[in-house]
């Protein structure tokens, strides 16, 4: 349903050019729940933002690649044809629920106004739907709440109405960006269910945004794990969980807690800084944190490998003629499995 391919974007900045995304693959299919993973500053806002569109024309710059939907290259569409795909056919819900909702209109006239812009102009017909469509989020007493305003709603029923102006116009693609983040653990688990429950009565695809890898297992297909502006591995959720083949995926495994795990073991954070995008390294992005770095990564960005159906990497160490010893490696993907 969506495929990006190569994506390699550009900002123009004070500082000069930063390049946020150098070659970004992945690919969603129909109904499918894709989570994209890493820390702060690797590209993953930057990607889903750039399949929307929302940069400033003219601070950004599409280096190369394509983002087809539905075999169209959204890349080529004009702002009044992506007017026409965002909200109908790809809608997003972001992390900072205040700021994306209008404080000065009430959660109903937003509801309504979605509907309006894509074609619905009967206002009956747009109350009763929003209505409908409060109550199938979770709303309570959705007729009473259609007339308030978002500061009358807690952060998680805010991101229930953000839920329901995303869904409203039934889009094929939901974007999350980091939309659990800013909530408690309990209401996060009930927006998680929400957003399942949604994508299976509608068949919905998912692009789930997160740095955490509970929330990966409870609600993803397939993962797309990012570092330095490439997708270093990828894979469904079994690849990336059970037999990881990359030392940042290792990394980010070794620094989550497992409900296995003994109490008194400690987590291992990855030592060290993403790099500098204004200045990215030539070679893997990962070298100067990686302990199996060789002269090789500093050097050359390595190939993606195709270790399966869906299961793909960037790293040295797959290469047959690697001189770092198998074994070693092997003892992290043991410890996974
Ligand atoms: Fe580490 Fe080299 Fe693999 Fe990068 S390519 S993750 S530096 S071993």
């Amino acid at each position: 349903m969506l495929e990006v391919k190569n994506l390699t974007v550009s900002f123009h900045t004070y500082a000069g050019e930063v390049q946020a995304l150098r070659g970004v693959d992945f690919a969603v299919e129909d109904g499918e729940v894709l989570a994209i993973v890493g820390e702060s500053g690797c590209g993953k806002s930057v990607t889903v933002q750039s399949v929307m569109q929302l940069h400033k024309p003219d601070t950004v710059d599409y280096k190369a690649g394509e983002i087809l939907y539905n075999g169209e290259n959204l890349l080529r569409y004009t702002e009044k044809q992506m007017q026409q795909i965002r909200g109908k056919e790809i809608s997003m819900i972001f992390q900072d629920v205040m700021t994306s909702l209008n404080p000065t209109m009430t959660v109903g006239k937003q509801i309504t106004e979605i509907l309006k812009i894509h074609g619905q102009k009967d206002a009956g017909k747009n109350k009763e739907q929003a209505i409908e469509l409060l109550r199938a989020v979770g709303i309570a007493n959705p007729e009473k709440r259609f007339d308030q305003y978002p500061h009358e709603f807690s952060g998680g029923m805010r991101q229930r109405v953000m839920i329901a102006i995303a869904s409203a116009c039934n889009p094929k693609i939901l974007i999350a960006d980091e939309p659990t983040t800013a909530l408690d653990v309990t209401v996060q688990a009930q927006i998680l269910d929400l957003m399942k429950e949604l994508q299976k009565e509608r068949n919905m695809s998912i692009i789930f945004i997160t740095h955490n890898l509970g929330v990966v297992a409870n609600i993803a297909q397939k993962v797309a794990v990012m570092y330095g502006g490439i997708v270093v591995e990828s894979g469904t959720v079994y690849d990336i969980f059970y037999r990881s083949k990359h030392p940042y995926t290792w990394g980010l495994m070794n620094s989550t807690f497992r409900l296995e795990q003994d109490k008194k073991e400690e987590l291992h954070p990855i030592e060290g800084t993403p790099p500098d995008l204004l200045n990215p390294p030539k070679g893997c992005p990962f070298a100067s944190r990686c302990e199996y770095a060789m002269k090789i990564c500093t050097e050359q960005l390595p190939e993606q490998t195709e270790l399966g159906t869906f299961h793909k990497c960037r790293c040295h160490l797959l290469d047959p003629d690697c001189p770092v010893d198998i074994d070693e490696v092997r003892k992290h993907e043991q410890k996974f499995s």
